[in-house]
């Protein structure tokens, strides 16, 4: 949950969750859908999704107890290097690094290396973790990370490990480590239906395989840029609005269109994609299904 969150918005996450899943087999039986509600708005559905698969795969192979070295949790699915490592040395004391993106950055100014590979980060952690207190010195680093070695403006003159820094005594410290090539964010613009049968209920699709995989929305199909601009003109009176979203790989707006009156004929709609499954929803229950924040404030606009 910690990930790309901050601590204050998680804690009533945490609660809930454990209120609702207190142990790995409450976890592994829970429908998908209860499990992505009670994630709603923490984003990256899918880790959710992964704890959700991560917990039944402990109940089904290790009888419910979660494995206890890293190389054993890195079998469970969802759990990569950083994970296991980051589990077993904090909650088993085991001695193995847990190379988090602070991590990375301390060890590449302390060894003075410009790109360092997982594989090298791997053995420097390997060679420095504390036997004894493994937990205790990863969290550590983790924290000199977030604190001390910070991204832009590291504070070296208060570090306490600056007399065995590389990068700081080669004056370094600034290129260190280079900065990764940014992925291209795509812009993309969709229609999004508000559909209404006469009995006033709501059409509402669950995604496929695709970016929110298992979350509802309105039905919505990708448009070119030049046909959303149409849209918005064209549509009229039932054109509600635009809601914007940032993806990591994807600056979306998705115009909201009401299709329950009459529409102009020749709109540029789309095309829909195959949904896993489709529902009319009444307008009060809207709520009560699994939805991203981007979906939430289109149905907040639409009503
Ligand atoms: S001396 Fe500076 S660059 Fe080196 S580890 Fe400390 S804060 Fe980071």
């Amino acid at each position: 949950m910690l990930q790309q969150t901050r601590v204050e918005t998680v804690v009533p996450y945490w609660e809930r969750w454990l209120d609702l899943f207190p142990t790995v087999e409450a976890l592994a039986q829970a429908e998908e859908a209860e499990v992505l509600k009670a994630w709603e708005g923490l984003g990256y559905y899918s880790r959710a999704r992964n704890l959700h698969r991560g917990a039944a795969f402990v109940q089904e192979s290790h009888g419910g107890r979660v494995p206890s070295t890293a190389e054993s949790l890195r079998g469970v699915p969802g759990i990569g290097p950083y994970t296991s490592g980051a589990i077993a040395s904090i909650a088993f004391g085991e001695a193995v690094p847990a190379v988090d993106g602070n991590v990375r950055r301390v060890f590449a100014r302390l060894f003075d290396e410009r790109a360092p590979s997982p594989r090298q980060l791997e053995v420097w952690g390997a060679e420095l973790v504390d036997p004894d207190r493994p937990g205790d010195f990863n969290q550590a680093v983790m924290e000199l990370g977030a604190t001390v070695c910070t991204p832009r403006n590291p504070a070296c003159a208060r570090c306490p490990v600056a007399g065995a820094c590389g990068a700081y005594a080669n004056g370094t410290v600034a290129e260190r480590p280079a900065p990764k090539k940014r992925t291209k964010v795509r812009v993309g613009a969709f229609v999004t239906r508000i559909e209404r049968d006469e009995a006033g209920r709501v059409r509402m699709v669950r995604r496929g395989a695709s970016l929110l995989q298992g979350m509802w929305s309105f039905p919505e199909a990708e448009v070119t840029l030049e046909e959303a601009d149409r849209i918005t003109v064209e549509a009229g009176p039932n054109y509600l609005g635009a809601v914007d979203h940032v993806y990591s790989h994807l600056r979306a707006r998705y115009h909201v269109v009401r299709v329950d009156g009459e529409l102009p004929e020749g709109l540029p709609l789309g095309e829909e994609p195959a949904w896993a499954e489709e529902r009319w929803v009444e307008g009060d229950n809207v709520g009560e299904l699994a939805l991203s924040k981007a979906q939430q404030r289109v149905w907040e606009m639409a009503r």
